[in-house]
């Protein structure tokens, strides 16, 4: 793996969909998803420049992320059971993956315990697919004044896993519905959103074409994930 040069190709790819919307490049944030990579890896991709990393298990972080540079900044972006809300609360920045008020309302508490405020992104599943999690696009709606009303929690935005397809063309319209989705939520709270996560390895040209503020890269940066088994009944994390 050259990390260096997969680093470069990604910047210079993500500035080319800017170019295509006419957006900043500064305005997209790159965040390295290093799940499955030992910290040696998060090192050097510190090294070359990262800040921002994204993991989808609290207890892999909880391993990880002390054997790493204390500088960097660690969001949760993997689905988050609420029994983990205190480890999620202590070493992550951001949640990405809030998908029910019960979990919200665990966060809530936790993060009241830990006299901190959460910066949160709400899940959605717009494409309502059985294997994934997060809210369908109507029960975040019927939600969301709940959800906003838990003050320890900074809802800043939203985040969407794309259905696997090795034509990112197809999934266009779901990361417009997400960006829709943020505009109906932005009228409700009355307040702006800062943040789309949308866009992986595989689609992340098109996310930023539709207004992706956060993209998660995992493989683009660091290659194939050593194969782990998933425990049984967990959804395909791609
Ligand atoms: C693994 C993962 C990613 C990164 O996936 P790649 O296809 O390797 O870029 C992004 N988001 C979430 C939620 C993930 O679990």
């Amino acid at each position: 793996m050259d990390l260096a040069a997969n680093l470069e190709q990604v910047r210079r790819r993500i500035a080319a969909a800017c170019e295509r919307a006419g957006r900043e490049p500064a305005s997209v944030t790159l965040l390295a998803v290093s799940k499955g990579q030992p910290p040696e890896v998060v090192r050097a991709a510190a090294d070359l420049g990262l800040t921002l990393f994204g993991e989808n298990k609290v207890q892999e972080a909880r391993a990880k992320i002390p054997l790493c540079p204390g500088r960097l900044r660690w969001h949760l972006v993997g689905h988050l059971q609420t029994n983990k809300a205190r480890d999620a609360v202590q070493w992550f920045e951001m949640i990405q993956s809030v998908d029910s008020l019960r979990l919200a309302e665990e966060l809530q508490k936790q993060a009241e315990r830990a006299a901190r405020t959460v910066p949160v992104l709400l899940e959605v599943n717009v494409a309502g697919e059985a294997s994934k999690f997060g809210y369908r696009p109507e029960q975040l709606l019927a939600e969301l004044p709940a959800l906003n009303a838990l003050p320890r929690l900074e809802i800043r935005g939203l985040m969407t896993l794309a259905p696997w397809t090795p034509e990112p063309e197809k999934v266009r319209p779901v990361f417009r519905r997400l960006r829709e989705l943020k505009t109906e939520c932005e009228q409700r709270l009355g307040a702006p959103l800062e943040h789309l996560s949308m866009g992986m390895s595989g689609d992340f040209e098109v996310a930023i074409e539709e207004g992706a503020t956060l993209v998660r890269l995992g493989t683009a940066l660091f290659g194939p994930r050593p194969v782990r088994s998933a425990p049984a009944g967990a959804p395909v994390s791609h």
